[in-house]
């Protein structure tokens, strides 16, 4: 018998890694998911915003997201078990991003990226946009950056929760446990150690723990630059309609969106107040302070029916931040040949989980990527601390 894949985590991602492992023709292995908590009371899947965009600045983001897109759409047929269809929610309203007049030229290199990968986005003036958001208050904005479609929300903990199923109904063990320790054996690793005490010999270990994932990776001497950075989402209800309500990213940072007949909202917290957090001990207590300080005042500026909004519910979870540059870190570790990366997303890593599923997916059974090359995403480029910025963070 093959010895199995295993993942450790699984979230959105390490759920959309089994799912593919076990779809392709050709996988020849067990795969199992090391999990320690089902209910995934503090994982970032459950937490997320999980909205999905084409207006990234890096043509690998936004071929990610396209698959993304994709594969939300056909959701219902994908990871349909025994006729049953999953419902993920999927809404396609678009995302605004609003620019000031020193915003604008950024604005239109993004546009001229992403036109020329395929994204489906229109540059909008200030005229254009108040006729067609007659609810928006255009002060101080020289233009915006719309999505036609494949732009929009969904339902992350579904997709997660339909991801597993379908991965186990293919046949993937998932594991409620602990990975605790990785044994190296020259450059593999061979064996996976459980907080149950179990032992697992491994063909590969995909590390998908999310915000947990520097320590996974340490487990196997490995300094992965990925730390849990608490990001606050507040819910409110406002007594009018806003009719075709996208995405809407402020120029201050502040962002929006409906939630069924309300709202969702949040920022990004200043680089002085957002620590690096303990992601098991740290609060998940959302920081109303930025609500009241920051976020109400940027909503009711930009939308004057914002001004008599009624909070609501609030949470918070933990982006997986990669500290060098903000995006995902994919592939292979380019000594420890066995261990491959699913980390560091930083706030886009739900809607990117389908494409980077796919990849790892391919790179364990082909040996090489095969539909989408996500070489740039590489560990290779954290050791030769060459950042591969994305521009486009929310
Ligand atoms: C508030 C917020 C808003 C967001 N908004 C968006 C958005 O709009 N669009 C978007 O694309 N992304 C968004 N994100 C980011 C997105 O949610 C994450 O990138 C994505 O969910 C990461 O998925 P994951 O499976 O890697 O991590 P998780 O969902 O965190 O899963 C990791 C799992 O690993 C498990 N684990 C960790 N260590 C171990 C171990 N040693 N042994 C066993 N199990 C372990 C954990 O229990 C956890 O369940 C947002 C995130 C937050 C917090």
């Amino acid at each position: 018998m093959t010895d199995p894949i295993v993942i450790v985590g699984g979230g959105a991602v390490g759920s959309a890694v089994a799912y593919f492992l076990m779809a392709d023709p050709a996988h020849d292995a067990p795969v199992i998911v090391i999990e320690r908590d089902p209910t995934y009371a503090r994982a970032s899947s459950a937490l997320s915003a999980s909205s999905i965009r084409q207006q990234f600045s890096t043509p690998i983001n936004i071929a990610l997201s396209s698959f993304g897109i994709a594969f939300l759409r056909d959701v219902g047929e994908l990871l349909m078990i025994e006729g049953e269809r999953p419902d993920v929610g999927l809404r396609e309203p678009g995302y605004l991003f609003l620019a000031s007049r020193a915003g604008l030229p950024a604005l239109e290199s993004n546009h001229r990226v992403q036109r020329a990968h395929g994204a489906d986005v229109a540059l909008l003036d200030p005229d254009v946009l108040r006729r067609r958001f007659p609810w928006l208050a255009t002060d101080g904005i020289a233009g915006g950056s719309i999505g036609l479609s494949g732009e929009g929300w969904f339902d992350g903990y579904a997709l997660l929760q339909a991801l597993k199923r379908k991965a186990r109904a293919l046949g993937a063990e998932y594991c409620k446990a602990t990975a605790i320790a990785l044994e190296r054996a020259g450059d593999r690793i061979d064996t996976v150690s459980l907080d149950d005490g179990s032992r697992l010999a491994c063909r590969a270990v995909v590390n998908a723990a999310g915000p947990w994932a520097e320590r996974v990776a340490a487990l196997a001497g490995i300094a992965l630059p990925v730390r849990a950075r608490r990001r606050s989402v507040f819910g409110f209800a406002c007594h009018d309609e806003l009719p075709g309500c996208p995405l809407v990213i402020d120029p201050s940072g502040v962002w929006f969106r409906p939630e069924g007949a309300r709202f969702i909202g949040g920022v990004a917290p200043s680089a002085d107040q957002d620590p690096d957090e303990d992601p098991d001990a740290g609060s998940l207590e959302p920081e109303h302070r930025l609500f009241d300080d920051i976020v109400w005042p940027a909503l009711a500026a930009r939308v004057p029916a914002f001004e008599t909004i009624k909070p609501l519910r609030a949470w918070a979870g933990y982006y997986e931040h990669n500290t060098l540059d903000q995006n995902g870190i994919v592939g292979r570790h380019p000594t420890v040949r066995n261990f491959i990366f699913a980390n560091g997303f930083s706030g886009h890593g739900i809607q990117q989980a389908p494409a980077v599923g796919r990849a790892v997916a391919e790179l364990i059974l082909h040996g090489a990527y095969r539909s989408l090359d996500l070489t740039p995403l590489g560990f290779e480029r954290i050791l030769a601390g060459a950042p591969l910025r994305e521009l486009n963070i929310v």
